[in-house]
Order: C-alpha cells, then structure tokens, then sequence
C-alpha cells in the first residue's frame, strides 16, 4: 500500500476530521454548501479544468525560478515554492543540501530516503553514513564537501524517480552546483550521474575514470562512483569504490584543494 513509516502511535481518521470540520464551519455559517443540482445539469456546466502546465511548462517554470536565486538559501526559497514535482506531495520535506557551501568537492546523489525525508538532511540513513565513512577514508567530512540529491523530495517507497520527475528538479540541481561551484563534481550512482553527465551508459562503465560536467559554458572535472546504498548490497564492490576514492583523492592533491578544505573555504 505504500505505507513505510509509522509517524504517529495512534491511527487518525483525517476524512472523519475534515468531515467534523466541514460540519462546524456550515454551523457557525462560515461555508455554504452548494446547491444541489440536477446531474444532467452539472454534466452541461463544466467546471474550469485544473491549470495544467505541459512537461516543457514546468521545465521552462524551474529554470526560470532557478535563474532568480542568487545564492543557495534563495534557490531553497525558490524550490519550496516549486509545485512542478509531484514528489512534493507525498515527501515530508525538502531535502535540499548539507555540507560546505563554498566547498571545492560536491557529492550529488538520486533522492532522499526515509530517514532524510524525516530529518530534511541528505545522506542520514544507513547510505549517508557510509558515504561519511567513505570521505573520512581520503580524510574528508562535511564541513570539507557539499551534498546534494538531483531530486530533492524522496520518492514514495523509494522508487526510482521517473524522468519526468527528474527534469523538473534538474534546473534546480543544476543552479545548486552553479552557486556551489565546486573544482570536483562526485555523481553518487547511475541516476546522477547520467541525469548530470548525461548518456545512457551504467555506472559500471562511466565509473574509474574522470568525465566533464559542463554548464554555462563551463566545465567542471566530474567522477561517477558507486552509490554507498549499493556498497550496502554489494559489499564485494567497496574495492571499486577505494578504487575511485583513491582517484579522487589524488585529483583533489593534484589540485591542492586540501589545504583548501582544511582552512581556507571553511574559515577553521
Ligand atoms: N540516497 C541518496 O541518493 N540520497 C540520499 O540523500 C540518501 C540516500
């Protein structure tokens, strides 16, 4: 049936409450019900169909709202506001980012889970803690990386979110990594990594080797890497991720962002 968290020790009937309160509110006057009307009447006066917006719509309303955000806190703003995804209506909350905002590494992963859908954080559940363990394996953490999901509102029961799902977020991820400007971009998976490197190929084969994000005209040096959720089914894979791990630790040193992420960014 879909039902995956309990959020309450005792059931509530909301059709019971929202039916009390109809009730009240016709008492006290404050809402008339409607007239009743003929059924071949009410079939000849259509009601005004629900505003609609095209697949295209929606995209062209993200870019456009992702566009005004000039820093991360408004791009936030800008995604609660955001009614293009249905995945809004069924999470508990937006789960946006974590990490370092002006960090030189960002991590994107597919979508929250369970437990960030409860606490609004990304990577918090079992996934997240591995990954913690996987940055503190090059001597990384989160105050020296950012994280973030290319969907932010955790898809029902975990599915895979649907394309459609995705590209409407995608504007808003796509803004993220902008106003984030990270020197390394890390896709966690094959979701992100072939929503924000693009192809069609499985992270088997993107994996182990550094690709290109580009944006704006820009190209920032990007890894595909396995998703810590699958290391947690497949433990036999962690060599290929200490593989990959050692990859990116040493661009990171070629790079010098280190020293960079030991102090400078991050004001410690
Ligand atoms: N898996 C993801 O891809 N993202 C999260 O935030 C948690 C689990």
């Amino acid at each position: 049936m879909g039902v995956d968290i309990a959020v309450d020790a005792a059931p509530h009937d909301r059709f019971a409450e929202s039916r009390a309160s109809i009730a009240a509110h016709l008492e006290e006057g404050t809402l008339t019900a409607a007239p009743e009307q003929p059924l071949e009447a009410s079939r000849r006066v259509p009601r005004d169909p629900p505003p609609t917006l095209s697949a295209g719509g929606i995209e062209a309303t993200a870019l456009e709202s992702a566009a005004t955000a000039k820093n991360l806190d408004d791009l936030r703003a800008e995604l609660a506001r955001f009614e293009g995804c249905g995945l809004k209506a069924t999470a508990t909350r937006l789960v946006f980012g974590d990490g370092n905002p002006g960090a030189d590494v960002m991590f994107v992963g597919e979508a929250p889970g369970a437990d960030e859908d409860r606490q609004g954080v990304p990577f918090v559940g079992r996934a997240g803690q591995l990954l913690d363990k996987m940055l503190a394996s090059i001597r990384l953490d989160r105050s020296k990386v950012y994280i973030a999901n290319v969907v932010p509102w955790r898809p029902p029961g975990n599915r895979t979110p649907t394309p459609l799902e995705t590209a409407a977020c995608l504007p808003f991820t796509r803004r993220q990594i902008a106003l984030v400007d990270p020197k390394i971009l890390v896709c966690l998976g094959a979701a992100a990594a072939q929503t924000l490197l693009g192809g069609k190929e499985g992270i088997m084969r993107l994996r182990g080797r550094w690709l290109t994000y580009t944006a704006a005209g820009k190209e920032i040096r990007a890894i595909a890497m396995l998703h810590p959720a699958y290391l947690l089914r497949q433990p036999a894979q962690k060599k290929l991720a200490w593989q990959d791990l050692r990859m990116l630790a040493k661009e990171i040193n070629r790079l010098q962002l280190f020293a960079k992420a030991n102090g400078e960014r991050d004001g410690t």
